[in-house]
Formats: structure tokens, C-alpha cells, sequence
């Protein structure tokens, strides 16, 4: 038994991925986050990064977390907050889905929407959310923290703390590589540097979508990014805090035209329904695979859950619109009599 929705977060199960394992020769096995209390692998970021306010006595009991986020970690930090009796206040760019923007409503966030424009902009929403918790902080009663999720390596810590470890537990220290994207670089360079710490000899890949910056930064040393990605929560411009000392041993960039089909195979042949992030992360295991060739363990992050996209993902007009394809059994009709 768990006495709160809190002990609810981590220790998510590991899912071999059947077809990416069998193409490769590998075990291409995938850390179920979306089985998290708030359905993605933010809940954890949420909790490292509260308990590390408390801990530094800088949260007081009914305060106020504000935080700029795609989606999930809002979500991840107010199914926390409410835990404890905390409020959050969440800054999300309009281009998100409508989907996590009513999950956020549901759960109680205080949500504020944004036009999305870029991180050099003083009103990209990062930048909204840290002078928003600034004034907050003056006139809020019990106070106000900015979560700061890009640049609070408590995000990564609780990558090194618990998703890394069980990692390293859940394949007997059998693990060979372990690849990611980057929204915050959390992920990636907490559960690299974990595992990295258990044994120098499991390598680390980043899966990059288009219109990311770090593929180009780590395999010719310049931020530069070109085209764009419909996948939400990851696609990241600078080096934050969390990437601060992290270098991949592998690099790919991965469109979503390579990504996308994956995603859709794995409701159809798996039963596995998943967010556009996990699709990179698939295809970038599979790179990894290739590159690493076969009879490898290789690890990667199912991040959320397919229905937090229902209205774009898995919806055959919006990919039309962004010249995707679509595939046939999204717009197959029932025709059984009955
Ligand atoms: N996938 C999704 C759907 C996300 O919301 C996020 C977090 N923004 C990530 C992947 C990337 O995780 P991280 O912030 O730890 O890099």
C-alpha cells in the first residue's frame, strides 16, 4: 500500500519492444513512464524538484510553484503539489496540446496561456514563468517558487537518484546503451550519468528531433537547427544547467517521418500507445541498435502516453496538414453487422 500518490511515482515497469528487437538483433526495451500517477516521466522531475524547495526551507506549506512547461511537468508538479498542499501556477506555450492543457485544468493548476515564441524572446514562456514567480513571491501569503525545471539540476538528480537505478536494477547490470532526446536534458544526462556511474562501459545516445539544436552541437560543436518536429516536450536550442557536463556517446538526429510511423505501428501490433517523444527515443534506440549491431541490451524512455495527443498525433487531418503520412487504419470504419 502506498500512502500517497507520491510512493505512486517511479519504479516503472521495462517493455521489450518486440518489432524494434527483432529488426535489430538487439533487446530494445522501453521504461514505461506514461505508467507514472501523472502519465509521463515528469512526475519525477516534479517531485526531485519539490522536495529539493523543501529541503532548502524555501516552500512553505500552501505556496505557490510556478513553472514554464510544455505540459508534463506541469502536470507531474501539481499531481505533487496537491499531494502536499501546495498550488501551482503553469505558463504553457498555445502550440501544446489541448489535451495536457485539460489534464492541467482537471488536476487544479492555475494555467496561463501563451503565444509560443522562441527562448531569445523575453516573453518566450520560460521567461514568463521566472518574472511570474518573482512577483509572486512578493505577493503571495505563503509564498512563491519558480520551478525552473531547465536550469534545477534537482530535475536531473532525480534521474540519477531512481530512473537510472532502476534501469541498471531491472536489467541485472545487463544494460549496454541507453538513449534519449532532450527537453531539459533531465533525462538524458541524470540517467547517463547514473548509469555511466554503475559502469563506464554503457553508452549513452541522444535522439534529436528536427528543429533541435544539440545533434549539431555534439557532433560539430555549433547550436544550429533546421526544420521542425510535431512531437511535443523535447527539441532543446541551448546546453541548460542539466546538460552542464554531459556529452553523448552517440548522436541522432531523427525525423518525424521515421519517428511517427513507429508510434503507429506499436498501437497496431503492440498494444503500446505513445506520444510522438517516444517515437524518437524508439528510432533513436534503433539507430543505436545499428550502430552498435547486434545482441546489445539497449534502453530508451516511453515518456507519455498516446491519448495526450489524440487531437494531433492520432488525428489523420492534422497530419495531413503537416504532410505526414497517415496511416490506413487511423480512418478505417468499423463495418460489422450486427
Ligand atoms: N517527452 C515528453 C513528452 C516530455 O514532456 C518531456 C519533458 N519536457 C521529454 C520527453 C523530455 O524530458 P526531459 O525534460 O527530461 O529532457
Amino acid at each position: 500500500m502506498y500512502r500517497s500518490v507520491i510512493e505512486a511515482i517511479g519504479n516503472t515497469p521495462l517493455i521489450r519492444l518486440r518489432r524494434a528487437s527483432e529488426e535489430t538483433g538487439c533487446e530494445i526495451l522501453g521504461k514505461a513512464e506514461f505508467m507514472n500517477p501523472g502519465q509521463s516521466v515528469k512526475d519525477r522531475a516534479g517531485l526531485f524538484i519539490i522536495r529539493d524547495a523543501e529541503k532548502k526551507g524555501l516552500l512553505r506549506p500552501g505556496g505557490v510553484i510556478v513553472e514554464g512547461t510544455a505540459g508534463n511537468t506541469g502536470i507531474g508538479l501539481t499531481v505533487v503539489a496537491k499531494a502536499l498542499g501546495y498550488r501551482t501556477v503553469i505558463v504553457i506555450p498555445d502550440t501544446q496540446s489541448q489535451e495536457k492543457k485539460h489534464a492541467l485544468r482537471l488536476l487544479g493548476a492555475e494555467l496561463i496561456e501563451v503565444p509560443a515564441v522562441p527562448y531569445k524572446n523575453p516573453n518566450n514562456y520560460v521567461k514568463l514563468s521566472g518574472r511570474l514567480a518573482e512577483q509572486l513571491a512578493k505577493t503571495e501569503p505563503n509564498g512563491a517558487i519558480w520551478a525552473n525545471q531547465f536550469d534545477n539540476v534537482a530535475n536531473r538528480e532525480g534521474h540519477i537518484a531512481t530512473t537510472a537505478e532502476e534501469i541498471w536494477h531491472q536489467t541485472d547490470g545487463k544494460v549496454d546503451g541507453f538513449v534519449s532526446a532532450v527537453g531539459t536534458g533531465g533525462t538524458l544526462a541524470g540517467v547517463a550519468m547514473g548509469l555511466k556511474g554503475r559502469s563506464k562501459d554503457v553508452k549513452i545516445g541522444l535522439a534529436d528531433p528536427l528543429g533541435a539544436a544539440l545533434h549539431s552541437f555534439y557532433t560539430e560543436g555549433v547550436l544550429k537547427s533546421e526544420g521542425s518536429s510535431i512531437t511535443e516536450g523535447i527539441g532543446q536550442g541551448r546546453i541548460t544547467a542539466n546538460l552542464e557536463g554531459f556529452a553523448p556517446d552517440f548522436s541522432f538526429q531523427v525525423p518525424d517521418d521515421e519517428a511517427l510511423p513507429i508510434v503507429f505501428d506499436l498501437v497496431q501490433d503492440e498494444g503500446l500507445c505513445l506520444g510522438g517523444s517516444s517515437g524518437i527515443n524508439i528510432a533513436g534506440a534503433i539507430r543505436m541498435a545499428r550502430a552498435m549491431g547486434p545482441g546489445h541490451m539497449i534502453v530508451t524512455i516511453l515518456c507519455d502516453y498516446g491519448t495526450r495527443y489524440q487531437s494531433k498525433l492520432f488525428n489523420p487531418e492534422f497530419l495531413r496538414g503537416k504532410n505526414l503520412p497517415v496511416p490506413g487504419w487511423m480512418e478505417k470504419t468499423v463495418d460489422i453487422a450486427v
